[in-house]
């Protein structure tokens, strides 16, 4: 198959591929989709073969407006009104209760569905132009990290899928934030673009899934299927460092082999490129700018499969805000292999 890339002007070609059952790249403001039609349970079940996706892992219901929630939702809350009224079009998607009408293929059976209206506006259009839910997983190979460029996806799913279509680089950088609303209290299960703070500031209490912050043990099940794939991961292994970051710096320059590649802080580059022009470095963004380093951790972990290097090393922000996300997306390259200095 022949992958095409498409621009925006030729949204109407994505929209009829969506609805006649074939698989479309979308931009998104937080990652690359890997886009179906949501209501057609072949379609659905291609994302998973074009992925290599375990079929226990659900996709994610897209819809242009609030207003389709209940076409395929039931037992709505009201704390999902008043979030979609605060985040939604954005990066924040919703566990609720489906109808029948959504196929088993996009919840992995489960009783539940996570609904998204995504902030991207071109990708938003190319839904309603579909006029069906668009389910989709990130645009990445399973367990590879993210795609948040057209040409990062194209890497993955040439002649994989029909078509991508080219929005630009991701605004957000990771993907969307993932909160339960059937369980109480509501309960994040993957930090990303809307914060912790920002729920809690619409819903008061919300639990934290431990598979946000730690490697589960063998007969723990997190609640997001998908939370227990190792995921992200460059073909090196990873080392994240956290703390302070001149310290966190410091402790990768003595460490890490002149060979190995380095994630680090723009402040903290001529530690590393000073001694050996050869070593691959990539920096995530200022210390103090974490909507930076969100744009830029996938790229930075997708960089050096281009490369050598033996292992990697990255410097971590702390988790306030939406540093919980960049950590949480680090922390699982890693396999929690984190060192605290
Ligand atoms: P991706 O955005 O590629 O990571 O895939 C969607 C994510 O949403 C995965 O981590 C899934 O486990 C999660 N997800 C989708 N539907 C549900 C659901 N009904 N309950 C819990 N997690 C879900
Ligand atoms: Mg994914």
């Amino acid at each position: 198959m022949n992958t095409k890339l498409l621009t925006e002007k030729e949204l109407d070609q994505a929209a009829a591929i969506l609805r006649e059952g074939g698989l479309v790249g979308i931009p998104t403001e937080t990652v690359y989709g890997l886009g179906a039609n949501g209501l057609n349970d072949q379609a659905v079940k291609n994302i998973f073969a074009a992925k290599g996706r375990p079929q226990d892992n659900p996709l994610i219901l897209h819809i242009p407006d609030v207003s389709w929630l209940e076409r395929y939702c039931k037992d709505i809350p009201l704390t999902a009104y008043k979030l979609a009224q605060a985040y939604w079009p954005g990066p924040m998607t919703m566990i609720l209760y489906h109808k029948d009408v959504v196929p088993d293929a996009v919840t992995a059976g489960l009783d539940t569905v996570g609904m998204r209206c995504p902030a991207h506006k071109l990708c938003r259009d190319i839904i309603a132009a579909a006029g069906v839910p668009v389910a989709a997983p990130s645009g990445n190979t399973s367990g590879r990290p993210s795609p948040t460029t057209a040409q990062h996806m194209l890497e993955d799913m040439d002649g994989k899928i029909e078509a991508i279509v080219d929005g630009g680089p991701c605004a957000v950088g990771v993907e969307s934030t993932i909160i339960d609303l059937t369980c109480t209290p509501p309960r994040l299960l993957r930090p990303g673009g809307i914060t912790l703070e920002q729920l809690r500031d619409v819903l008061g209490e919300v639990d934290v899934d431990p598979a946000v912050t730690r490697l589960l043990g063998a007969g723990e099940k997190p609640k997001a299927p998908g939370m227990k794939y190792r995921h992200y991961a460059p073909k090196a292994p990873v080392t994240v460092v956290t703390g302070d970051p001149k310290r966190s710096a410091e402790y990768i320059a003595a460490h890490a082999q002149s060979e190995d590649g380095i994630i680090c802080f723009d402040e903290f580059l001529p530690l590393f490129t000073g001694r050996s022009s050869a070593r691959p470095v990539m920096d995530l963004g200022p210390a103090g700018d974490k909507e930076e380093q969100a744009r830029h951790i996938f790229d930075a972990l997708r960089s050096f499969d281009h490369t050598t290097v033996p292992a990697i090393w990255a410097q971590c922000p702390d988790t306030s805000g939406i540093g919980l996300a960049i950590a949480n997306r680090l922390n699982k390259a890693a396999g929690f292999h984190i060192i605290e200095v």
